[in-house]
Parts: structure tokens; C-alpha cells; sequence
């Protein structure tokens, strides 16, 4: 079974903390500051793996996260960088933020990675706060924390393969016998059009995902009843099986047929038309099929549509007969064919995710009037604060009072020897 929608949580790994240290030497009491930076934290980095087909893995792990970087250590040593943690995805993966919506990543090549949630640098060591004034400070920072995300991956990418032509050619037929796992569709709220998707697997390994545009001749080219998704189905569909029913039974021309369809696509949008085509001649069980073959394949030598002339495997999707080479080829023909870029996504696709500017701080009281301060920039700044050595605390309050947090807590009238809590550390407001 297929599972094309997956809601998942990440988190990019803290950097290392800073060291406060001091260079011990012999005859030299005390020998300035020697405390190393920590190293980078792991990112989380989604990266295609061209042998996935599915988000199944995903089912059953959930919660990813990245190492954190070394701490800093003695004589100045940085703390070793984390490896990064590398998620594979299939090709065609499109990764949004859960709670904004907003693209992260659209991983369509084949060799496509992204970045999505970035580790925290390392925090710098004490060698880095020595200053004539301070020549010994005992001052370090905390690694900085990891991003982390709410995210949900969707793989769009469901048919390689599209299969068009007239009602009654055989579409489903060549679809429910070439196919065999049938991929869960709950995404696609269609009403009428609903395509009709499966798995074909070739004894050889190879396997793409084969899908019967029905509606697309009745409706798409007039816009009927088409969601958004069905268009970008049909959009990456990179490989057309164009069936055409040469038992003439219905009382209609093969190649008009064949004409028509094309124009249809055509009026749908005009780049199809490029796509690969394959022209599978069904019900050659029946009487007459060798002759109307024959005919069309004369007709065809004049087709002025298409800029290649399709190649034609002549099958029975009933008796099986000439569906194998046909697999093949077409599994040859999606090889060497790039995936096609989704026209609508392109806009998008580079979009920043960090667009709302977020208050750099914001001030609150609780019911025992406690002033609680909050925000991603104070609170990044704490928690990157060494609060085990004073001069790194009063340098957090240097940087507070910098972002004018003390000047906006004096407005808020908090007044000398109130509690202000930041996460749960406590201190005492002084005016
Ligand atoms: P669709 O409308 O294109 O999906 O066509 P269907 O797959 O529903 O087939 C329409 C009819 O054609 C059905 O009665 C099938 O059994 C029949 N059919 C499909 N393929 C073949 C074939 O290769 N040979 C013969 N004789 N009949 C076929
Ligand atoms: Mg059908």
C-alpha cells in the first residue's frame, strides 16, 4: 500500500557549549584564557534515495534528530562538529512546515537534497572574551540550539506512466492486469475523475507507477471537475500509453481516434504533446486488428501533431499477449526521461519559511506577578548563556538590556526587586 501524506517532527542538533578555562603553565600563576569553542550541531538534511517509491518508512519513525556538536575542551580544542542526519526520501517529495504550510522542499531531481532544519553553531569558549579590561573572563557561551519543525512530506509524484484513449479501448483492463499493488489515493478529493492508479514491477526489478487519466479526454481540456492535484499528476506524468482499440468493432477509425486524443492533450496543454508517447495497440485478439494496424500505420507516416512519431506495440491487454516487451520499453524510455518540473511549484519553490517577523522579545505577567519574559531571540540568547559563571549572566544582562528589554519591563511597571522568570530562571528586576 501507498502512503503519500506523512506528518513528521525534526530537530537539528544543539552546537557544543564554550569552556571557560585558563592555560596552566609552569611559573605563569595564571595563564589567560584557554577554554575551546563547541563544534557544530547536525543538520537535518532530506535527500533523495532513487530506490524509494513510497513514504511507508515513515510509518514507523516518526521523531528524527541530529547530534549535537562537541563541547569545547582545555588549550583552546573546538569541539567536534556532529555529522549531519540524512533522511531518505523518494524522488518527488515535497516537504512543508506543518504549522505554516509553506514549501521547505520540493526534492523533484534525482540527486536533490535540502537543508531543513539547520544545527546551532558551536558557543564560543572563554578565549574569545579576553579583552585588556578583562583579561581573564570567565565568560563562555552555550552551543546554540537546533531548529526543529513540525513538518509533513507529501509524495505528489504518482504516475510515471499516463494512460489515454477512448472509453471502452481497454485502459483499465491493461491497468488492473499490469498491476499489482494498488497505492492508497485518500489525498485526491475528486468527485468523478478519480484516477485509477497501481504499481507495475518488472521481473527485472524496475517498477513505476501507472495511472488512467479518465477524465482527462472527457473534461480537462475544458477545465471540468479537475482539482489541483489531478493537474499535477498528469503534469509528471513523463511517459503516455496512447491505447487505441484496432478491433474496429465500435465503428470508429483507429487513426481518427488517435487524432482526436492528441488534440485533446494538445488543447489541455501543449507541452504533453513533447512527452514520450507509445501507441499500444490493444485488442489485436480480434479479427480484423492485423488489417486496421496496417492502415493505421500508413496514416500514421502523415501525423503532423507530434514531433516524434510514437513508436507502437501491438498487444491484448485480455490475453497478455505483447504486454511484456511493452513494459520494458517503457521502463527504458522513463530511464532516460528527466522528471518534469511541476510549472505551478516553480514560483514557490524558493520561498523562505522564515517569513513573519517574530518580536524579538515579549513581556508577560503571571497571577502572582512575576514577569515572564518570552520571544526566539531572548530566548536563544539564554539559552546560550552559561549561567554557571556570573560574568557570563551579567553578560546576558549587558545583551537584555541592549534589546531595551529593561527599558520595556520599566514601562510595563515592573518595579525594583520584582521576580522576572525567563524559562525557569529567576532573577531579581533591578531599575
Ligand atoms: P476503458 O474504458 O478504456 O477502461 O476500457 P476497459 O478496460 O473497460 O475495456 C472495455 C472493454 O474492452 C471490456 O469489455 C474489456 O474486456 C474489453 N477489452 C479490453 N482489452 C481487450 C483486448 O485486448 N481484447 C479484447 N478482445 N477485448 C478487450
Ligand atoms: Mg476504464
Amino acid at each position: 500500500m501507498f502512503v503519500d501524506q506523512v506528518k513528521i517532527s525534526v530537530k537539528a542538533g544543539k552546537g557544543g557549549d564554550g569552556m571557560v578555562a585558563f592555560r596552566r603553565e609552569k611559573f605563569v600563576p595564571n595563564g589567560g584564557p584557554a577554554g575551546g569553542d563547541g563544534g557544530r550541531g547536525g543538520d537535518i538534511v532530506f535527500k533523495v534515495d532513487e530506490g524509494l517509491r513510497t513514504l511507508m518508512d515513515f510509518r514507523y519513525q516518526r521523531k528524527f534528530k541530529a547530534k549535537s556538536g562537541g563541547n569545547g575542551a582545555i588549550k583552546s580544542m573546538t569541539g567536534r562538529g556532529a555529522e549531519d542526519t540524512i533522511i531518505s526520501v523518494p524522488q518527488g517529495t515535497t516537504i512543508m512546515n506543518d504549522e505554516t504550510g509553506a514549501v521547505m522542499g520540493d526534492l523533484v531531481a534525482s540527486n536533490d537534497s535540502v537543508i531543513i532544519a539547520h544545527g546551532g553553531r558551536g558557543g564560543r569558549g572563554n578565549i574569545h572574551f579576553a579583552s585588556p579590561k578583562n583579561p581573564a573572563p570567565e565568560i563562555a557561551e552555550n552551543g546554540e540550539p537546533g531548529q526543529e519543525f513540525d513538518i509533513r512530506l507529501e509524495l505528489k509524484v504518482l504516475a510515471d506512466v499516463g494512460l489515454v484513449g477512448f472509453p471502452s479501448v481497454g485502459k483499465s483492463t491493461l491497468l488492473s492486469t499490469v498491476t499489482s499493488a494498488k497505492p492508497k489515493i485518500a489525498e485526491y478529493h475528486f468527485t468523478t475523475l478519480v484516477p485509477n492508479l497501481g504499481m507495475v514491477r518488472l521481473p527485472d526489478g524496475r517498477d513505476f507507477v501507472m495511472a488512467d487519466l479518465p477524465g482527462l479526454i472527457e473534461g480537462a481540456a475544458k477545465g471540468v471537475g479537475l482539482g489541483f492535484q489531478f493537474l499535477r499528476h498528469v503534469e509528471r506524468t513523463r511517459v503516455i500509453l496512447h491505447l487505441i482499440d484496432m478491433s474496429g468493432l465500435e465503428g470508429r477509425n483507429p487513426y481518427d481516434d488517435f487524432e482526436k486524443i492528441n488534440e485533446e492533450l494538445k488543447a489541455y496543454d501543449p507541452d504533453i504533446l513533447k512527452r514520450p508517447q507509445i501507441v499500444v495497440a490493444n485488442k489485436m485478439d480480434m479479427p480484423d486488428s492485423e488489417d486496421n494496424l496496417a492502415q493505421f500505420k500508413e496514416d500514421l507516416a502523415q501525423d503532423k501533431l507530434l514531433a516524434n512519431k510514437p513508436e507502437i506495440y501491438a498487444v491484448s491487454a485480455l490475453t497478455h499477449k505483447g504486454l511484456t516487451p511493452l513494459l520494458q520499453r517503457t521502463a527504458d524510455i522513463l530511464a532516460e526521461t528527466p522528471k518534469f518540473p511541476v510549472k505551478q511549484e516553480e514560483t514557490v519553490k524558493t520561498a523562505e519559511y522564515d517569513f513573519q517577523p517574530e518580536p524579538e522579545f515579549k513581556i508577560t505577567q503571571d497571577a502572582d506577578g512575576t514577569w515572564i519574559l518570552s520571544g526566539a531571540k531572548l530566548e536563544k540568547l539564554f539559552q546560550m548563556t552559561d549561567i554557571n559563571h556570573d560574568e557570563s549572566l551579567l553578560r546576558f544582562a549587558r545583551q537584555m538590556r541592549g534589546m531595551g528589554v529593561d527599558d520595556s519591563l520599566r514601562e510595563h511597571g515592573a518595579k525594583n526587586g520584582d521576580s522576572v522568570q525567563i524559562d525557569d530562571f529567576v532573577f531579581e528586576y533591578m531599575a
